[in-house]
Order: structure tokens, then sequence, then C-alpha cells
């Protein structure tokens, strides 16, 4: 088994809110329980400018690239550019992209990193500066490597980046659970959208999330991206909703049951985890990661 990762995910400055230190604690976690061995962890390149461009446009590769966003853009990412920043997203999106390669050639791909569900085209937002979902989907279908893809976004948050980037692309579905009322403020349609109070817990969202994967699979995607943020679990900072943590496990094991019952390649990146403590997250994080390949042994 191979696990896209890079050590230079951890970003020391501008990310003061956003415990990017996180993603280096997921991969150890997964190395010190033997789940991964070290030979196991391949880190991802920079992407060619073509891979940013299937999802941003110009303008935003270049700022995102080089720097000299204004404060307004910086505020509505909330975090500051450095050149450090740059690379760390910008080698997150090769390294979605390379969990969907292995996703297709084996069944499964895992990255210790991505979900930047909340990068645009055009700008920034909320910790994501570049779509690593979109952009990979994109690129795939370009290449003819597949026709059909879907995003499945369990995140606490909305999609609205990777809605409104992949919006109206035939082919490209989109699936958003998300807590009612949360972050962004203003949502972005996705192909199916189910805000859910908050407080709902593991049985409700269980069965929801059953049918709403039944019904997406429905379009028979070849490629499902799943964008496995933990901030749904009950101790989150950010997130309201209250699933336990065996609920996120129950949720990751049915994401990844559903899909290998009916044949449909899975590549998990991680999103939002915002738990008091790094590590509960990156337990989480470690953990979805592990049911994955239990899933499709
Ligand atoms: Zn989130």
């Amino acid at each position: 088994m191979r696990a896209w990762f890079s050590p230079a995910y951890t970003v020391a400055e501008g990310s003061e809110t956003f415990p990017t230190r996180k993603f280096e604690l997921t991969a150890k976690a997964l190395l010190a329980d033997g789940t991964l061995r070290p030979e196991e962890l391949a880190a991802p390149d920079l992407p060619t400018p073509s891979e940013l461009l299937r999802a941003h446009t110009p303008e935003w590769v270049a700022k995102a690239v080089s720097g000299g966003l204004t404060p307004a853009e910086e505020a509505l990412l909330e975090l500051r550019w450095s050149p450090a920043l740059a690379t760390a997203h910008r080698l997150c999106v090769r390294g979605t992209l390379e969990a969907c390669r292995d996703a297709l050639g084996t069944g499964l791909g895992l990255h210790v990193g991505g979900g930047s569900h909340h990068a645009f085209a055009d700008h920034g937002e909320g910790y994501c500066l570049l779509n690593d979902l979109a952009a990979a989907v994109l690129e795939l279908q370009a290449t003819r490597r597949v026709s059909r893809a879907a995003v499945v976004d369990l995140d606490v948050h909305q999609g609205n980046g990777t809605a409104s980037i992949l919006a109206g692309r035939p082919g490209l579905y989109t699936l958003s659970l998300h807590q009612e009322g949360g972050y962004p403020s203003v949502k972005v349609l996705s192909t199916r959208d189910v805000a859910l109070p908050a407080g709902t817990g593991d049985a409700k969202y269980l069965k929801i999330l059953e049918e709403e994967l039944l019904a997406l699979l429905a379009r028979r995607p070849e490629l499902v991206v799943y964008q496995a943020g933990v901030d749904v679990w009950e101790g989150d900072l950010l997130g309201g909703l209250a699933l336990s943590a065996e609920g996120v496990a129950a949720r990751d094991r049915l994401v990844f049951r559903v899909c290998r019952e009916r044949g449909v390649p899975v590549a998990v990146t991680l999103g939002g985890g915002y738990a008091e403590r790094v590590s509960d997250a990156a337990a989480l994080h470690a953990r979805t990661l592990r049911i994955g390949m239990e899933s499709f042994k």
C-alpha cells in the first residue's frame, strides 16, 4: 500500500489557526501502529501549471504560487501567504491527484493531506488556497482517465469551492453532507446538498448518508474522491454535529463498503479536523485511512 504525504505539509508560519502539524502526526500514527511502513509513504512532486489551471484561473494560480494576495484575499483565506504555505498547498494538489491514480489502479488511494474544498477558481477561503479535489477530477477527466467522477464531501462544512468549480461540468458530481447554518455562510449548490441540524448524531447521520451514497452511485461514477473531514466529531471545536468517534469510523466504513461493493475506486483525502488537541484530530484521520485499507484488503 502507498500513502501520499510530504513533511512540507507542516507550515510553521502564517497558519497559526490551522493545525498543520496534524498531517505529520497522522502519518506518524500510521507508522507507529504498523499500518504503513516508512517506505510506503510517498512524497508528491509539485503539480504542473496545467494541473493547477484545470481548476483555477491564471490570475489566481500566479498569486497562489508567487504571492501578492490583497489583505482582503488573505482575510478570506484565513491564512497568511508564504512561500512555504504555497508549496504545501501545491504539493497537496498533486498528492490528491496521485491518490486518485492509485485508486484507479488498485481500488484505493490514500492522501495524508488534501481536501481543500473551500478554494474557488479565483480565490481561496477558509484555510484552502488551491482546490485539490476539483483539480484532480478535472485533470483525470481531461486526460480521459475517467469520464464520470464524484466528490463525496463529508466534512462538517459545506464544500462550496468544489461545488462552484465543478458546477455544470458534465460527468462530475458533488455530494456535500454538512451542518446546517455552519461555515461557509453562503453555500454554493452541489449536485446534492444535505444540511443537517446541529446535534445530529450517529444513527440519523448514517441512515441519511447511506441513502445519499446509493443515489450518488446510481450516477455510475468511475471514481469517488472522498473528503473525509473529521470535524463531524462531537469534540470538534469548529463543528456542531454530534458524531461519536465510533460514528466517524462507521461513516468511513460505510463509504468504503458501498463503493467497494459497487466496484467504484475511492481516493481519500483528510479535510477538516479541529480537535482541541491536535493529536485527537490526527488519531481520527489515521483511523479513516486505516479503515480504508482494511475495507479494500
Ligand atoms: Zn471543515
